[in-house]
């Protein structure tokens, strides 16, 4: 493309973007926070957590530090321990399995689907048969780049197994399967709010959902050493609040969510427009699924020398995830994985997170695009 070096960058993510956008109204929340005087667990933390169950459905939300600490407090708080084994996916940011292993239970990764890249229900049907003497006692699906999980199918074989559900819902917030909000499926579920996500903080931040009181009140007590009243603990916890400044920032945010998510639509509406007809797989779309396009991943598989050749255009992407969890030097050789986990593994070969932000200019997509065809047409 003649001129391309002088180009400006094209990012694949932009948090500073959203942060921009609503400056004024950011400022302001985090000096009012600054000046209220409560900086643990004030009225901050207590109406985001009230708006945020009310945006996903739920009667409840605890807000906790980060989306790990939601999924390990979510796993505890439903007596998930050690000598237990808890289903989930190879192809996830590690913290899905990172969650598990802190709250004493092991993973069992299982295949994803070809057409949806989640959680696979033939293989989780198949890695109930073959569990032998394992205690099976969860499953994790992950709602992956802003697409569901196929929870109607995965909640159906849980419950015939007596398994409970903690969905990892860290990019799927505002996403829908059959009209349903992700995050009301199972029995928890687990939201990030790292500053990249969909609804995302100015630093960490994390929450549980679920529509069990007692199972809400038993992960406020987890969050904060375990404590029932102030000084006592009635079980063992661990100490992961919500921020109150970074809530104050999520509620603002929040206002915002669901415009972003429209603009994050139009964007892959574009994209799709425009990469038809490639020899590259597009994400499978489908009437039933409202996608919120955390990222939009392409497949091909020459997928390193397309990126470089993006790279040198002066647009990033990303891989998201390049290396299965079961082959990653930390988990490798020890980590249980049920029959074998091929569309995982050749996924990871051939995926492409373009740019996707709802910051995107038209042009900027229109951009990103261009460079693919020729790409493709060289
Ligand atoms: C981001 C993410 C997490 C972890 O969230 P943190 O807030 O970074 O701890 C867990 N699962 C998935 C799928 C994620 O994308």
């Amino acid at each position: 493309m003649a001129g391309s070096n002088e180009a400006t960058r094209i990012s694949q993510s932009d948090p500073r973007g959203d942060y921009l956008a609503h400056r004024a109204e950011i400022d302001a929340a985090i000096l009012s926070t600054l000046a209220s005087g409560r900086y643990i667990l004030g009225e901050q933390v207590a109406a985001f957590e009230s708006e945020w169950a009310a945006y996903v459905g739920t009667t409840a939300a605890v807000g906790v530090g980060t989306g790990t600490d939601a999924i390990e407090l979510a796993l505890r708080a439903l007596d998930i321990c050690a000598g237990d084994t808890v289903i989930t996916v190879a192809n996830t940011a590690v913290a899905t399995v990172a969650a598990i292993e802190r709250a004493g239970a092991s993973a069992l990764l299982i295949d994803v689907d070809e057409a949806t890249q989640t959680m696979s229900p033939r293989a989780l049907q198949e890695a109930i048969a073959r569990a032998g003497d394992r205690r099976l006692k969860a499953v994790v699906p992950v709602h992956l780049y802003g697409r569901s999980a196929d929870l109607p199918a995965i909640s159906a074989i849980a419950k015939q197994h007596q398994l409970k559900i903690i969905e990892d819902c860290a990019q799927a917030h505002g996403a829908r399967i059959n009209g349903r909000a992700a995050g009301t499926w199972g029995d928890a579920a687990a939201f990030s709010f790292y500053p990249t996500k969909n609804l995302g903080a100015l630093g960490d931040g994390g929450a549980v959902v679920t529509n069990d009181a007692s199972l809400a009140e038993k992960m406020r007590e987890l969050r904060m050493y375990g404590w029932k009243e102030r000084y006592v603990s009635d079980r063992a916890g661990i100490n992961s609040r919500l921020d109150e400044l970074q809530a104050a920032i999520l509620r603002v945010k929040l206002r915002y969510l669901d415009r972003s998510n429209a603009r994050r639509c139009q964007i892959a509406d574009r994209y799709y427009t425009e990469l038809a007809a490639l020899p590259l797989r597009l994400p499978a779309r489908s009437e039933d699924v409202q996608h919120v396009y955390h990222q939009f991943v392409i497949h091909l598989p020459e997928r390193d020398k397309l990126r470089t050749y993006l790279q040198n255009e002066q647009i990033d992407t990303a891989v998201l995830y390049p290396i299965p969890i079961h082959l990653q030097p930390a988990y490798a050789g020890r980590i249980a994985v049920s029959g074998a986990l091929t569309v995982t593994e050749r996924i990871a070969r051939e995926l492409l997170c373009l740019p996707m932000h709802p910051y995107l200019g038209d042009d900027e997509v229109a951009r990103v695009a261009a460079a693919i065809r020729t790409w493709c047409n060289a």
